[in-house]
């Protein structure tokens, strides 16, 4: 199993770390040891001063799929959710300007936490789908689908071009802007719609 990303995705959010608005999505990939429960809290690694949260949407894929055409796309889905992409950003900040891969400040343990799954179907119109973030009870995030600079067909059909999906996968959509940093006694909590999808602490 394994959990793909796609950065960039809202041009406020791509401006908020100046950096340029991407012609073609950005991907990377987390390992399954990334993936977390919201029912485990999330402990701050000690190789960086500086976590920040990323809520994100989150497809689950349903069947193995490659190369798919982007009508073929939403077919392969079978559910949704609302998780963090946790990002170290002192340690990515470090590798950007170096040129190096960013897998140190974005795959760690748990750096990939997951909220209740909700079925595909309860969501009639992917092109608008609100999700929302809130820390310590203060909205932080808050975006809909229609924002994304590549929607959910062009994402999928894209990344299935390069890495086969397989049953289970998961796909983390983007984070729009308010990107921010948590700190130790901080709660976390996201909504797909008006439907809470997870509360998370941090330790
Ligand atoms: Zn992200």
């Amino acid at each position: 199993m394994k959990i793909v990303c796609v950065g960039r995705n809202y041009v406020a959010h791509a401006r908020e770390l100046g950096n340029e608005v991407p012609s073609d999505p950005v991907i990377f990939i987390k390992p399954a040891t990334a993936l977390s429960s919201p029912d485990t809290p999330f402990s701050i690694p000690s190789f960086s001063n500086e976590i920040h949260y990323e809520c994100e949407l989150v497809l689950r894929i349903a069947k193995p799929v490659r190369q798919l055409k982007k009508e073929e796309t939403l077919s392969c889905i079978d559910a949704i959710t609302a998780g963090i992409d946790f990002t170290a950003r002192d340690l990515q900040q470090q590798l950007k300007e170096k040129g190096l891969p960013w897998e140190k400040a974005k795959a760690f343990d748990g750096a990939a936490v997951v909220g209740t799954w909700m079925p595909i179907d309860q969501f009639p119109n992917k092109k608008d789908i609100h999700f929302c973030l809130y820390k310590n009870r203060v909205i932080v995030q808050q975006a809909s689908t229609a924002q994304m600079i590549f929607d959910f067909e062009t994402l999928l059909s894209h990344i299935s071009m390069y890495f086969t999906l397989e049953h289970g996968d998961l796909v983390f959509t983007g984070t729009p802007a308010g990107v921010g940093p948590v700190e130790p006694g901080d709660v976390l909590e996201g909504f797909v719609e008006d439907d809470s999808a997870f509360e998370l602490s941090i330790l």
